[in-house]
């Protein structure tokens, strides 16, 4: 018999989909999925003891780095699912500068798990914006890519143009410290009031926590109460947060 024109269209698209995008893990090249079970079990872990506000190592069994005692952050709560390298460094850049948009449900998965955040105790999921003229250069904001995949999973609200990029910054890599915490003054603008609102911010990787703390604090500047943050990968910093001067 001859097979159904719907099942004909979907086997070609499944033919035309797999022929453009084949599921190879995008660290050990492993067919079956973008980011495989063993690359995932591999991936650098987070320190055992972490600071719940910059997720630096902190001294055994102490909540806060001594950083974010002396001076606390905006940022309320970081939480990272994997340390940044390996596998995990690939899952970044197959995504950020490859175009491989398809692995972000994987990734969003990953930031979702082992978290204490819930439908009841938070109001919405905002991604770190990205400056219209870099949006343009790349297509799409993959933080926001992710932030929306989370927040569908776990049926959180999405508010995708919370935060906007007012002034485009050089990379922060290139930047002293003094230069990063500078650069990035004022860089955000709140679109909302966010009066009381427990806000989830969304990025992939936090490296210095300065784009992460800048974005808190205009969300509290806008009235949030609380603001915490989940990324996909954290670069271990040696010296502690750099905590912005607000
Ligand atoms: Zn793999
Ligand atoms: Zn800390």
């Amino acid at each position: 018999m001859a097979p159904q024109i719907s099942d004909t269209v979907s086997d070609a698209f499944k033919a035309a989909v797999d022929f453009v995008l084949p599921l190879i893990c995008v660290h050990c090249g492993d067919e079956g999925s973008l980011l495989c079970v063993a690359c995932i079990s591999n991936a650098p872990n987070v320190p055992r003891d972490a600071c719940v506000k910059c997720a630096e190592p902190t001294r055994e069994f102490l909540r806060m780095c001594g950083s974010c005692v002396a001076l606390p952050p905006p940022l309320d709560r970081l939480i990272t699912r994997f340390r940044y390298g390996g596998p995990v460094r690939d899952a970044v850049h197959a995504l950020k500068y490859r175009g491989i948009t398809a692995i972000a449900p994987a990734m969003a998965e990953e930031m979702s798990r082992n978290t204490f955040f819930t439908r009841t105790n938070i109001d919405c999921v905002v991604p770190v914006p990205m400056h219209r003229d870099r949006l343009n250069e790349r297509g799409y904001n993959q933080a926001a890519i992710l932030a929306q995949k989370l927040a569908e999973s776990q049926d959180f609200p999405y508010i995708e143009d919370a935060l906007t990029k007012v002034r485009s910054t050089v990379s922060q890599v290139e930047l002293t410290k003094h230069e990063r915490a500078l650069s990035l003054r004022n860089a955000f603008e709140a679109k909302y009031d966010f009066g009381g609102a427990h806000v989830l911010l969304i990025d992939d990787v936090c490296t210095t926590g300065n784009t992460l703390m800048n974005c808190a604090a205009t969300l509290k500047r806008a009235g949030a109460r609380r603001v915490s943050a989940v990324v996909f990968a954290k670069e271990m910093l040696a010296e502690g947060p750099e905590i912005p001067a607000i």
